[in-house]
This record gives C-alpha cells, sequence and structure tokens, in this order.
C-alpha cells in the first residue's frame, strides 16, 4: 500500500482500508468491523473526504468540555484504536486523562491484541497514558452481557467521555448515567450521532487531528452549543453535495 501514489485522489481513503486489514490481521477487529467502516466511508464521500466547518466548531466544543471536566476518559473501540490511536493517545497526553478499551464483542484474545497494540504505540512515542481495560471492575447500568463491562478508574466514574464510533444502545446507557457524551460519527443520522450531547460528524482520524491543533487552555465552554444544529449544519453540506452533482449530472 505504501506504493500508492503521494497524489492518488483515493490515497487517504486506501491508507485507512489498509490500517484496518492490518488490524483484522492481528485480531484487533469484530467480524463485523468492515461494514461499520464502509458506512462511515459512504459519508465521508459527500463531505468530499473533508472536515466541515461545522465539524470544527463541535471539535472545540468537545476539546473545551474535555479539559474542563473533573474526570475526562477516551474509550477506544477496535476500529478506533485501528485508524486513530497514535493521535488520541496525544489527545489523551493533552487533556490529562486516561484511555479505555471497551468493546462491544469482547473477547479476552481482542482485548489483548488491543492493549498490547496501544502500549507498543504508546512506548513509541514516549508518553505517559493510563491505558485502562484489562480489569474492568464496573457495569454500564441497562446493558446486557459483556459490552457493559467497564472500570471504575475510568467510564464507570467519568463525568466526560469521548467515545468515537460508539454504537447506539451504548450511548444511551452512558447519557442515562448523567455523563455528558461526545462522539465522533460520519452519519448525522445514526442514533449515536443523535442521542450523544455532541457529535462531531467527521472522519475519526482526520476530527483528532484538528483538536490537536487547538490551544486547551484558548477554548472556552459554550454552555449554549446547539448540538442539533451544528449536526444538521454539516448535514446541510452533505445535501448540498448531493444537489450539485445531480446539477452537474
Ligand atoms: P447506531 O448504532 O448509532 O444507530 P449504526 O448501527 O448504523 O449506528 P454502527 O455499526 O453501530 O452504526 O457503527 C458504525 C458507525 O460508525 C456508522 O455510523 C459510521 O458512519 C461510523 N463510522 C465508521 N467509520 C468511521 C470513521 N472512520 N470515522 C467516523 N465515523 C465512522
Ligand atoms: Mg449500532
Amino acid at each position: 500500500m505504501s506504493d500508492i501514489p503521494e497524489t492518488h485522489p483515493r490515497r487517504a481513503s486506501l491508507l485507512s482500508r489498509q490500517k484496518l486489514v492490518d488490524a483484522q490481521a492481528k485480531g484487533m477487529l469484530a467480524n463485523s468491523a468492515l461494514i461499520a467502516h464502509g458506512r462511515g466511508e459512504a459519508f465521508d464521500y459527500l463531505l468530499g473526504e473533508k472536515t466541515t466547518s461545522g465539524a470544527r466548531n463541535a471539535a472545540q466544543e468537545v476539546l473545551a468540555r474535555m479539559s474542563n471536566a473533573k474526570n475526562p476518559v477516551i474509550s477506544v473501540n477496535g476500529n478506533t484504536v485501528a485508524l486513530a490511536i497514535e493521535q488520541l493517545l496525544l489527545l489523551a497526553d493533552k487533556i490529562g486523562c486516561p484511555i479505555e478499551v471497551n468493546i462491544y464483542y469482547r473477547t479476552p484474545e481482542r482485548m489483548n491484541a488491543l492493549l498490547n497494540h496501544i502500549e507498543e504505540v504508546r512506548s513509541h512515542l514516549g508518553i505517559d497514558v493510563l491505558i485502562l481495560g484489562s480489569n474492568p471492575d464496573g457495569e454500564i447500568p441497562n446493558l446486557d452481557g459483556p459490552r457493559a463491562k467497564c472500570c471504575s478508574a475510568g467510564i464507570l466514574n467519568a463525568d466526560a467521555i469521548l467515545v468515537p464510533l460508539e454504537d447506539g444502545d451504548r450511548c444511551e446507557a452512558l447519557i442515562n448515567m448523567g455523563k455528558e457524551v461526545f462522539v465522533v460519527d460520519l452519519n448525522p443520522l445514526s442514533r449515536t450521532a443523535r442521542m450523544a450531547t455532541i457529535c462531531i460528524v467527521d472522519e475519526i482520524s482526520r476530527a483528532v487531528s484538528v483538536m490537536l491543533e487547538m490551544d486547551c487552555s484558548a477554548v472556552k465552554v459554550n454552555p449554549d452549543f446547539d448540538a442539533t444544529s451544528s449536526r444538521d449544519a454539516v448535514l446541510d453540506e452533505m445535501l448540498d453535495a448531493l444537489k450539485r452533482n445531480q446539477t452537474e449530472a
């Protein structure tokens, strides 16, 4: 894949696909991971694979709220780790919060593959971020089975949680625990996007890169931030892209 020319119009997309294929081979992903990625790609196509100004505003608000929270945590699943763990480790370091591995289809093999990979990247970066998930001692109420497991030093007692690519059910359960839940989801119509306190409608690695460029001390919480309008702004950009293509056809 490294032989894709720098100028290839689909370079970023092809590199992301390869990251997922490699993660699949390492046992980090659920069987449905590539399907979930495909759904995201379809929406990203409508965005021209670029961060919109609406997404940038949402990212700024999320960074402000995560930086101001008492017990913030970043929760990661397989796709998130495959696509953006380096940026998320840097973001956790910047905010000063732990990262918790919290997956829908939890098996010891997948958890080990993910935890080992994150530890490898963390030590390569030479930063000191707490990685949680290996010893869950809590449960998210009103969720069945292993997907409810979480850590008291992380998700269970967090007041603010950044949880990219979350499932709608778990997003709802976390909201019902009284937390501020920030998601990254390319589909502005998903249950997750609509349930979350704030949804950044953008591709995960781009969204986190945008937050890494911002200065934590310069961003201020806006208690009146309108999450619905923020999502609608990105949806409008997608609809405009569709209409433009219709006119050009
Ligand atoms: P929900 O459970 O919220 O109703 P869903 O069941 O349609 O949504 P899931 O399969 O649970 O979706 O999760 C996949 C979601 O992640 C999709 O909404 C997709 O748009 C989004 N997604 C996939 N890849 C990315 C990515 N790289 N960046 C951001 N979002 C992504
Ligand atoms: Mg779902």
